[in-house]
């Protein structure tokens, strides 16, 4: 039996996470995703081999980069949005810029 949440579960996780990037469309800074991995390692939910967090089911390395996620039981938490050093969507115009070229 797995010891993730329920797929329905997960996919409510999911769905608040993107809102939550959408309300805070940032990136953390390296040393502040460096920081949140670091936390995960340590923690009893860290599943090493996929390193996703058993808690939320959400993929570590996916969710640590946006300044709007947060752990579901505190251990880091929200970054406002005049911390982080990139917008999301400053960075989609970029990439589109460069798929042009
Ligand atoms: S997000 Fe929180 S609960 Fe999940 S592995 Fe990281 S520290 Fe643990």
């Amino acid at each position: 039996m797995s010891d993730y949440p329920s797929i329905g579960q997960q996919a409510k996780n999911l769905i608040q996470s993107v809102g939550n990037v959408v309300k805070n469309p940032y990136i953390v800074s390296d040393e502040v995703k460096q920081e949140r991995l670091n936390i995960c390692s340590l923690c009893e939910h860290h599943d090493y081999v996929m390193n996703r967090c058993r808690e939320c089911g959400c993929f570590l390395n996916a969710k640590v980069i946006f300044a709007g996620n947060s752990c579901p039981i505190g251990k880091w938490n929200v970054i406002e949005s005049d911390v982080p050093e990139i917008n999301v969507e400053e960075l989609d115009t970029e990439l589109m810029v460069e798929d042009r070229d």
